[in-house]
């Protein structure tokens, strides 16, 4: 996926030889730190380091793809989501955000206290689009983790607020540390799949072992298993729904800004609304694409909040001791969650 990122299919206009220039050498660094037997923190993920079993995501799904036209879909299907990277470059390792960086992160009011919404009893997990509150919070989720921006530990730990990653497990699993850290830093870790596939049509046993053990898997590396599921391509079927409640999570996610090459892009007019769910992803311009929903969101009066704040208490789920014994997951009650669709 990260390949097909980088791929310019349809250079953009605006695209200058410096860029590309600006290209080849993060490419020429990966290359590099690949050769070197090791995942340079600062460079995009090496997919030398994973397992052949992560399947491409199919350039034409076999499902309707994006069916709601929804701009930066997690499928990269657009070529905004298939344009270059267009962010800062990568710094050193060892080098934080500069001053500059540190001076755009906005400041913004105390987030109220959570009010968890409701939802009607149901054999799935509800689809949700966006937190339907009139409290002024939106969620900034983060997805998939190829790339591990070496600024993303110091940036997300200055901007002092919550972030929701809905992370891969074959992504991460080159360097799990650099999420812990993430973690540590205030980060809350969902699952999004193992080998993000695209999920809709597939059987539910297909389904069930991606969603599943997604959980299973980030849980004993994190120890704290997600309740929270984000469909690869935000694609997603009645099975899947039932997967994820099955699973013992409580709820899955689309969302409604996009954010690419520190770009917002919305589904409906110019500003974030109260609620709202951003997506963006582990991306080489990461800096600017956090920093650009950060403003985002100050710019509409909000507060970044914690996505799993706001949805109904549920049992936790045990956390398994380890990815190849893990239970693959608990029922919920019936009555703890429900088959809320909005998309
Ligand atoms: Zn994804």
């Amino acid at each position: 996926m990260l390949l097909r990122h980088l791929r310019p299919r349809h250079p953009r206009p605006t695209a200058t030889p410096t860029r590309f220039r600006r290209l080849a050498a993060v490419i020429t660094v990966v290359i590099a730190g690949a050769l070197a037997g090791g995942a340079s923190p600062a460079a995009p993920h090496s997919r030398g380091g994973a397992p052949s079993a992560t399947p491409a995501a199919p350039s034409s799904p076999g499902g309707p793809g994006n069916s709601r036209g929804v701009p930066g879909d997690d499928s990269g299907a657009t070529p905004l989501e298939e344009g270059l990277p267009d962010g800062p470059s990568p710094r050193p390792a060892d080098a934080g955000p500069s001053r500059d960086i540190l001076a755009r992160i906005p400041t913004f009011p105390a987030a109220p206290p959570p009010q968890p919404i409701t939802l009607p009893a149901g054999a799935s997990a509800p689809w949700l689009t966006h937190i339907p509150t009139t409290q002024p919070v939106a969620f900034i989720t983060i997805d998939d983790g190829w790339v591990k921006h070496p600024q993303a530990f110091a940036l997300i730990r200055a901007a002092q607020v919550p972030v929701t990653l809905f992370l891969t497990v074959n992504a991460i699993q080159d360097d799990p540390g650099h999420f812990a850290r993430l973690q540590a830093a205030g980060a809350v870790i969902e699952a999004h799949t193992i080998s993000h596939p695209n999920l809709r049509g597939r059987s539910y046993d297909f389904q069930r072992r991606e969603i599943c053990g997604s959980a299973d898997r980030l849980g004993a590396m994190y120890g704290r298993r997600p309740v929270l599921f984000r469909p690869p391509f935000g694609e997603q079927d009645p099975t899947t729904l039932r997967a994820v409640r099955d699973c013992g999570m409580r709820a899955a996610f689309f969302w409604k800004e996009t954010v690419n090459n520190g770009v917002v892009r919305y589904q409906v007019g110019r500003k974030v609304q109260c609620g709202d769910i951003i997506l963006m992803h582990f991306r080489p311009a990461f800096v600017a694409d956090f920093l650009a929903a950060l403003q985002a969101i100050h710019d509409a009066g909000l507060t970044p909040a914690l996505l799993a704040d706001y949805l109904p208490d549920g049992p936790e789920p045990a956390i398994p001791s380890s990815p190849v014994s893990a239970p693959p997951g608990r029922d919920l009650p019936a009555s703890s969650i429900s088959g809320d669709q909005r998309n």
